[in-house]
């Protein structure tokens, strides 16, 4: 029960829990309730915001391929970007 600071210490689990759907959301498949957590949560999370954009920019080169599936080493770059941004609050680039 504790309510973190929203502004300088981002909740990065946050970003994990979503990221696990983005195929989904990306697919467009994505559960409508979901779906707009995710764009709330991106309207306050540059983080995710450039996640997405990364994300579906892949999707959508991935889908002129026949795998379905996003590969793991695309969901672990995800998983570092986030982490580099964690230890560096301050993106001035
Ligand atoms: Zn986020």
């Amino acid at each position: 029960m504790t309510s973190e600071p929203a502004a300088d210490n981002h909740a990065t689990h946050d970003c994990r829990r979503y990221i696990d759907n983005l195929s989904d959301y990306a697919d467009g498949t994505l559960d409508d309730d979901l779906c707009r957590e995710l764009e709330t949560h991106m309207e306050h999370c540059e983080n995710c915001r450039v996640v997405v954009n990364t994300f579906t920019k892949t999707v959508t080169l991935y889908h002129q391929l026949p795998a379905p599936e996003i590969p793991n080493t695309v969901r672990e770059r995800l998983y570092k970007v986030l982490d580099l941004r964690e230890f560096r609050p301050e993106d001035d680039e």
